[in-house]
């Protein structure tokens, strides 16, 4: 049967409208501009790790996507950056919005029903951030009775939830700046993440907030990709171990963190991707 002119005029006119829906809820077929290009999902919040600034991305967690990337054969201009929230990355993983996540994301057995992780490319450890001039938190016990930020959907909430301080009260936010503007404002007392995110706030409120400096987990940073991607993990590791071997991944560290005083764990790092307690 052949359509008339009208009837295909009004087909293609469907056929678009299912296009912008599919584009609108992100779903694989989004158009041209994300043809072959990767979606990688990083923090847009984080200064030294993933930091959105006037149109352009820095901090550690770009530096090793960027890295990654081009060993996956894409150039800069072909990588879309996407926020890729704490509460937000498993599901942004599983419904196809990103390829692979850096975003100071854990690796836990948790997240591992969800998702995958290749890595870890660097491991963290929990910490607090209070001001500077409070001499009364000097370590997860003496939370009780304090007010406490941290980001819904990240590991470090769970484990104050879990393990610290039953009397401490949780304000939970969409991300970290956030929680600092709650700090510096006398909302809170404390605000607690991984220590290398803090260093970042910290730095960037000049001397008004410090890091307490006494971690308490060992947080392993994992590459975040679908559920069972075993061929793209193992390229992944690949480019990790190359990224350390060749220097890059050292000054990657040494560029973010300048400025800081921040050192990373030295037991720690850099990690074996693929091995240890993080990624088994
Ligand atoms: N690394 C921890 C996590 O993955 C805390 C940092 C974050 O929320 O990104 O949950």
């Amino acid at each position: 049967m052949t359509f008339t002119p009208s009837v295909k005029r009004i087909a293609r006119r469907v056929l678009a409208a299912l296009a912008a829906v599919a584009c609108t809820l992100s779903l694989a077929a989004c158009g041209a501009d994300e043809e072959g290009k990767i979606r990688i999902g990083i923090k847009f919040d984080q200064p030294g790790l993933g930091f959105k600034k006037s149109g352009t991305y820095v901090g550690f967690d770009v530096d090793v996507a960027k890295y990654i990337a081009k060993k996956l054969g894409y150039s800069e201009d072909e990588i879309i950056w996407k926020e890729a929230p704490s509460k937000q990355r498993e599901a942004m993983l599983q419904n196809g919005d990103v390829d692979m996540i850096l975003a100071t994301y854990s690796i836990t057995d948790e997240r591992k029903k969800a998702v995958s992780f290749a890595g870890p490319y660097f491991v963290a450890g929990q910490d607090l951030l209070v001001r500077k001039d409070d001499t009364s938190i000097s370590g997860p016990q003496d939370l009780n009775g304090k007010r406490l930020c941290s980001v819904t959907g990240s590991t470090s909430a769970a484990t104050v939830k879990e393990k610290f301080a039953s009397e401490v009260q949780l304000m939970e936010q969409p991300g970290y700046a956030e929680c600092a503007t709650a700090l510096f404002s006398g909302i809170v007392d404390a605000v607690t993440t991984d220590d290398i995110i803090l260093a970042g706030l910290a730095s960037a409120s000049r001397g008004k907030l410090r890091v307490v400096g006494k971690p308490f987990t060992q947080e392993y940073y994992g590459v975040g990709i679908k559920k069972g991607d075993t061929a793209l993990a193992a390229q992944i590791n690949n480019a990790i171990v190359d990224m350390i071997q060749d220097g890059s991944w050292q000054r990657a560290i040494s560029d973010n963190t300048k400025g800081t005083a921040y050192m990373p764990n030295a037991e720690y790092n850099p990690p074996t991707p693929d091995e240890g307690e993080g990624n088994e």
